[in-house]
């Protein structure tokens, strides 16, 4: 297989040996015109298929009218921007009608922007003192590339090379409550973790996790934060991955699917008590909720608050599950997790690598990618139908074969 070159670009990815020039629902299309199915879906950022059609008409409209004001003044989309976020989002979190919206671009600043916010929190009401603030999260997490949240990492390769990382974060091992109790202090201020961690491989935790974070915190007095960046808005087959458990955070990371895969747009929405500490001139972006960003968001909330993409996941999840069950119990997989239309497979490294099966993937039709060296994680579009899931599910499984022969 041909290999990629990077040309003018820094070397900081090794993409697939593919180059993509169009694409439609669950569908892209290579510069030779050949059709592939998309398994990876920008990492959930394409929910909603490619170039949804409700999603691009309200792109068009609002690149006619206003694209850019920065928050010095304001437009008139952004209100209904965070009403319709707080409608769909607010009650699943603390804040519940009541909750705050701060938008932003990427999922990385919504989730420093989370930090920012139970930090200045825990100093101007909890009184922590300054530059004592400390927040627990997980070992195995991916929260995003900049400086402090690669220091959260324990992947060496995000992480090694890169310091010095911001003090103040103490590591457990995730889905370990008691690990959590022990890191507990008069210091700690949030709790901050991924509900199912997506790049460690679509790794779900045990089930009293979650209610037991949630019960912890709230008696302590401690921010209890979700980044559903990757999880949250359908994938789990429920609007966040916090319902599969009940569970209500207090402040929750949203991006990816929020805009749609036409524009980058995150935010963090919850308790009014945490959000209402970023005060004129302590946070901000000059891109965050611009007018397009805000457009494109409403019809993304629109789509998913009739629920129907969560109950198609839920529903081509158990197809999903019951294949790569299968698969597994034929030996051509040593692992499997699924949750919703989300799963995390592993490849027997005797068979070959992630990226090899990923390959082999590609030459047949499907694009997905590897997590980990012998880690796939497997993410349709939410709009997938299932002739087109079985296609791709047979096609993972020729492939495994092929490996195997
Ligand atoms: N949080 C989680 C859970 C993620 O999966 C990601 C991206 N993979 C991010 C944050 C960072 O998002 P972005 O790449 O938009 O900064």
């Amino acid at each position: 297989m041909a290999e990629t070159t990077h040309g003018a670009l820094a070397p900081t990815y090794h993409p697939l040996p593919i180059t993509i020039a169009r694409a439609h629902g669950t569908h892209v299309w290579d510069t030779d015109g050949n059709e592939f199915l998309d398994f990876l879906s920008g990492y959930s950022a394409l929910n909603f298929g490619h170039l949804h059609q409700g999603l691009v008409a309200a792109a068009m409209t609002q690149l006619r009218q206003v694209t850019l004001t920065s928050r010095a003044f304001d437009h008139d989309r952004l209100e209904e921007f965070a009403q319709r976020l707080v409608e769909v989002v607010g009650p699943l979190t603390t804040g519940g009608e009541d909750s705050l919206v701060v938008p932003m671009n990427t999922g990385a600043e919504a989730v420093e922007t989370a930090i920012k916010a139970v930090r200045k929190w825990g100093y101007d009401v909890r009184g922590v003192p300054a530059d004592q603030a400390t927040i627990i999260v997980a070992g195995g997490n991916f929260h995003g590339r900049t400086t402090t949240l690669v220091g959260l990492s324990d992947d060496p390769v995000s992480h090694d090379g890169f310091g010095p990382f911001a003090p103040g974060f103490v590591r457990v091992p995730f889905g370990d409550l008691a690990a959590v109790a022990d890191a507990v202090d008069d210091t700690t201020v949030a709790v901050l973790m991924e509900p199912v961690q997506g790049e460690a491989g679509v790794v779900v935790p045990p089930d009293d996790f979650w209610p037991g974070l949630r019960a912890l915190t709230a008696e302590k007095n401690i921010a209890l934060v979700a980044d559903e960046v990757q999880s949250g808005l359908g994938r789990t087959g429920t609007t966040l991955a916090c319902e599969l458990w009940d569970v209500q955070p207090d402040l929750v990371c949203l991006g990816k699917a929020l805009g749609g895969g036409i524009v980058a747009v995150s935010a963090v929405v919850g308790k009014p008590e945490i959000l209402n500490v970023l005060t004129p001139g302590t946070h901000g972006s000059t891109f965050g909720g611009n007018p397009l960003a805000c457009a494109v968001g409403v019809a993304a909330l629109d789509l998913l608050s009739t629920g129907q993409y969560q109950a198609r996941a839920a529903a081509s999840g158990k197809v999903l599950q019951e294949r790569l069950d299968a698969l597994v119990e034929q030996g051509l997989l040593t692992g499997s997790r699924c949750v919703g239309l989300w799963a995390g497979i592993d490849v027997d490294p005797a068979l070959g690598t992630g990226r090899e099966l990923c390959e082999a993937l590609l030459e047949r039709g499907v694009l997905a990618k590897d997590t980990h060296a012998s880690t796939i994680r497997l993410s349709p579009p939410l709009s997938i139908v299932q002739p087109e899931l079985e296609m791709a599910l047979d096609i993972l499984e020729e492939s495994l074969v092929a490996l195997r022969d």
